[in-house]
């Protein structure tokens, strides 16, 4: 199984700067670390 980390809709729109950082994960339902590089 292939796990895509999950990100901010702001960074999958391309709007890094609007990203605070955090990510819906569906397979916890929870609050997790956006997954986008720019984090990084
Ligand atoms: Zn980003
Ligand atoms: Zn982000």
């Amino acid at each position: 199984m292939t796990r895509t980390p999950p990100q901010n809709p702001d960074c999958r729109g391309g709007k890094h700067a609007a990203c605070s950082g955090t990510a819906w994960n569906d397979d916890i339902d929870d609050i997790c670390a956006c997954g986008c590089p720019c984090h990084t």
